[in-house]
Order: C-alpha cells, then structure tokens, then sequence
C-alpha cells in the first residue's frame, strides 16, 4: 500500500503501469496466503476405534465448517462421534431477514429461524455419520455467550434478538433452561459428563466470533476439570477479514492456519476425495447460510482440516 504515494507524482501511464503492478503484487500475496501446495504442517494423528470425539459448535454450520471431515474419518474408523451447539443460530437478522421476508425480524420470527437452522444442523449431521441421539442442542441466546459467561452468574439475560429470558427450543437439552451463565455451563458439563469424550473439539480463543472464543474458553475449563480428562483440539471459522482465501470453492487446496492464531503449533488432517465430497453435501444442507454467505462457507471445502492441540 505504500506504494500508492510515490505513484501520484507520475504520469497517468506510469501511474497505471503502477496500479497494476501494486495489483500483482497484492493478488501473489493473496494466492500465496492461500497455499496451493500443502502447507509444512505435521500430520494429526486420524481418528481411531475407540476413541469419543465431541464438537462443541457454537452455532449450527460450525460443525461442518471445523470438523465435517474430521467426524467423517471418526465414522469410519469406528469411533463415538457427537455434537453440542450451544445456541440455534437465532439471531441472524440478515438471514432472517431472507428467511421471513420481512424488514426487521425480531422474537419469533428469529426463534423460527432457529428452528430451521437446526433442521438443517441436524440434516448436516445426518450426512457426516453423527447418530441423532448425540446430536445435542443447548439452545442458549447466539451473539450473547460472552456477555452470559462474564456476566452475573444467576441473572438471567434478555436475548437482544428473540426477546426471550430462556432456552425456547423443545428440542435443547433442558428447554426452559434460564439464560445465565451458571445454566449454561451446567448443561455443558452434563454433555461432558454423559458423552465421556476422549477427544474435544473447540472453537479457539483466538477465533473473532465472541460466541466462538467464548465457548472455547468455556470448553477448556470443563474439560480440564473433567475426570475424563479428554485431549482438546481448536479449529478456528472466523480467522480475521480475508480468512480463508481464497473464497469460494477450492477444493484441491489446502487451508493455511489464519495469522490471527499463528502460535498455535497447528496440524493438519488430509481429507479424501469422497470425505471432501461429503463434507460439501453436508454444507449443502446449510441452506438459510448459503443463501447469505455461500463464498465464505464453501471456501472451507478444502482437501483438508487443520487442528491445534490446546497448549
Ligand atoms: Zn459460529
């Protein structure tokens, strides 16, 4: 960017021949950031019989995102796979906005949306081999976990979006669950306690997503204090402005870890053609996201995962 001053001194020409050559530079930049060769990151160990993976996702499409291929090696290779979503998506005005054709959604027009959103989570989770009945929905308010886990413990929060004080949804885990903190991390650990997970999934502290980063703070604590002393991976989804690039569909290359979250000693975990394959029928599913983000979500569709132990 620098550039840019140095060129208005010039003639138009030069400072065309200039732009360009700044174009060139910026696009290499770009396709290097994207990595069309695998990048020097050690192989994660595949999953095995035996071992008890659990995603914690803290919306609905997170778990395809992260993990769609991961789940699907899992399945293969015999193990226990399961889902938690802390929240059902709800408050995606954009999306609701699409969905309910209408200006401003808010209360049940957005619960709707959490419904649906969960049709298709759960239909995702169908395609990657995950069994419904560990399929789990918390159904806490999206956009708010940060502030309900740093909050007071014991009073409820107003979800700014659907105008409700507790879990909606029939299908969550303890529907009518209040929205605090402590109700939150409660229903977490009873997911923890009765999946028994060998491995966890979670989001990184250093993913943008408040939600995100909150529920990979909240992954760590629980994991760590459980007796089954589970090993903990993060994956980040919202690595920063131009994560991953390119967008859109590139499925013969390889994601590079965002420079958000560099320090993380990142491996990586190679999909085949078919669990590629599978993990975009699994997007497809997705369809109120698709609708809104297509380019971003399918710019995960790569011939592989990355992962990061928790230091
Ligand atoms: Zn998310």
């Amino acid at each position: 960017m620098s550039s840019a001053v140095p060129c208005q001194r010039h003639s138009f020409r030069t400072r065309l021949a200039c732009l360009l050559g700044a174009c060139l530079a910026l696009s290499s930049g770009v396709l290097i950031a994207a990595g069309r060769s695998p990048p020097p990151l050690a192989q994660m160990a595949a999953p095995r019989a035996g071992d008890r993976i659990l995603v914690i996702a803290p919306h609905p499409d997170d778990e395809t995102l992260c993990c769609g291929g991961y789940l699907q090696q899992a399945v293969a290779a015999g193990a226990t796979v399961g889902i938690v979503w802390m929240t059902a998506g709800d408050s995606f005005e954009i999306d609701a906005i699409v969905t309910e054709r209408t200006l401003r959604p808010k209360g049940a027009g957005l619960e709707k949306l959490g419904v649906q959103r969960m049709v298709e989570a759960h239909a995702a989770a169908d395609r990657l081999g995950v069994p419904r009945a560990q399929q789990y929905l918390l159904g806490f308010p999206d956009r708010d976990l940060r502030v309900l886990l740093r909050g007071p413990a014991s009073t409820p929060l107003r979800s700014r979006y659907t105008g409700v004080s507790a879990v909606p949804y029939a299908e969550a885990l303890h529907p009518g669950s209040a929205y605090t903190g402590a109700a939150l991390r409660r229903n977490l650990q009873e997911v923890i306690e009765r999946f028994a997970p060998t491995i966890v999934l979670a989001a990184a502290p250093q993913d943008r997503h408040p939600d995100h980063s909150a529920s990979g703070a909240l992954a760590v604590d629980l994991v760590r204090a459980a007796s089954t002393r589970a090993k903990l991976y993060y994956w980040i989804v919202h690595g920063g402005h131009e994560w991953p690039a390119p967008r859109g569909l590139h499925r013969e290359r390889a994601l590079l870890p965002p420079r958000i979250a560099r320090d993380l000693a990142w491996e990586r975990l190679p999909l085949s053609d078919a669990q590629v394959a599978g993990k975009l029928a699994a997007l497809g599913e997705h369809r109120t996201q698709l609708r809104v983000m297509r380019r971003f979500l399918e710019a995960f569709v790569r011939n592989d995962e990355i992962y990061a132990p928790a230091p």
